[in-house]
């Protein structure tokens, strides 16, 4: 694969560039002559378009990706080190973009690779300094508003860094393979707490695509349950269209070890993703949460998101799933995804996420509406 990678990328060079690989899976190109400053891109972009064309080898089709960054001399650095590393970190930010993107050096990465660097070293620490905690959402019955699941969503208080968004913690946990230890924590605290609640009360997980390709995902989760006594239906695992990206088989079969255990697969998200239906016919998901940017599409009168709930409700009631709909604030947002079918809500309307204690006090009153007093 290696080989078949530096034969296309040496076909593209011509007498004003120069290629080599670095080790691993990097490759550098040496640009001799870059006083054309679109040249740079120019040849960015050839290498990305060239090397994701499918590659047939041994009779297999595959397929790999490309990201690249670029620095320029002596603008971007006086030596060769400093070219090599200012490149490296305009590489880091292409990945962060997503596959298949250029993007040359600034000086700012310089800030943002610092900053991920003390967020990941006190990342490291989280765990065993006891800053994670999870908060538990509930999610209710459409018809009789009664709490049916919690979902646990977690949150890191920093010493160092205060309080830290999941939104942005979550994806460094997931680079680093931090997620694994983390998300291990994170399903032993939420089945030891579900035993607390009545048992018909599931508690929803969310899982990272990065924790799915772990050989030993399916003993976490038996261990998980084993140590609280939890029975495994009440335990449903959430994950997102992107886990099917990478491996799509890994994935999948992590996935029916787990409902073989007896566990609930809830697809997050639904629609945000590359949306291709193909793993619905092939997984048998529990559930399927509906974004909340159609929720509130749907409730402003757009006519897209209103028919992208339709279809999801339909969808999922033929193949004998719930739907979930999530980020419901309002009551003119309950009551239209209440018209529209869906069968379970979740949201602030009835509940931010909020502390074990609290979530336990539900059960002994109705729930509070507009619970924004819970978080
Ligand atoms: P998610 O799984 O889609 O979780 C729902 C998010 O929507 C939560 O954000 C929740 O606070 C927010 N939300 C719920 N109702 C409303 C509403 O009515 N309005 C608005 N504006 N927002 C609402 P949160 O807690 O910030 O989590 C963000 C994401 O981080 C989660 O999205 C999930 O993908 C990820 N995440 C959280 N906990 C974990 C975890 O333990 N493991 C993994 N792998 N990911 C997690
Ligand atoms: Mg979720
Ligand atoms: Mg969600």
């Amino acid at each position: 694969m290696l080989a078949r990678v530096a034969a296309r990328l040496r076909d593209l060079m011509t007498e004003n560039e120069l290629c080599g690989r670095l080790g691993g899976d990097e490759f550098a190109i040496v640009i001799r002559d870059a006083s054309d400053l679109g040249r740079v891109d120019h040849v960015a972009r050839q290498v990305i378009e060239r090397l994701s064309q499918p590659y047939d080898v041994d009779h297999h089709t595959l397929y790999v990706g490309a990201s690249v960054g670029s620095a320029i001399g002596p603008r971007d650095g006086s030596t060769v080190e400093t070219l090599m590393r200012n490149a490296d970190l305009a590489l880091y930010r292409a990945k962060d973009a997503g596959r298949g993107t250029h993007c040359s050096y600034e000086p700012t990465l310089h800030a943002h690779a610092e900053e991920r660097r003390k967020l990941e070293f006190s990342l490291r620490k989280a765990l065993e300094r006891d800053e994670l905690q999870l908060h538990y959402q509930p999610v209710v019955d459409a018809g009789s508003e009664a709490v049916v699941s919690f979902e646990a969503l977690l949150r890191w208080q920093s010493s160092e860094h205060g309080f830290v968004s999941p939104a942005k913690f979550i994806p460094l946990a997931e680079d680093t393979r931090l997620i694994l230890p983390i998300g291990e924590w994170v399903l032993k605290t939420a089945c030891r707490e579900a035993t607390r609640w009545p048992s018909h009360v599931k508690v929803a997980v969310n899982v990272s695509g990065e924790q799915l390709l772990d050989p030993h995902f399916s003993s976490t989760v038996v261990a998980a349950l084993a140590t609280s006594g939890l029975p495994a239906n009440r335990l449903e695992l959430e994950v997102t269209e992107s886990v099917f990206i990478r491996d799509a088989n890994t994935a999948r079969s992590t996935l029916e070890q787990c409902m073989a255990l007896g566990c609930g697969i809830a697809l997050d998200d639904f629609g945000t993703g590359y949306s291709s239906l193909g793993y619905l016919r092939k997984l048998r998901f529990s559930t399927i949460k509906v974004d909340r940017s159609f929720v509130q599409g749907a409730a402003t009168g757009n006519k897209e998101s209103l028919a992208i709930i339709r279809a999801v409700v339909a969808m999922a009631q033929s193949l004998d799933m719930t739907t979930t709909a999530e980020g419901v604030e309002t009551e003119a947002e309950l009551n239209l995804v209440r018209k529209l079918g869906a069968t379970k809500i979740q949201g602030f309307y009835f509940g931010r996420p909020m502390v074990p204690e609290e979530a336990n006090k539900l059960f002994y009153q109705t729930i509070a509406r507009r619970g924004g007093e819970a978080a």
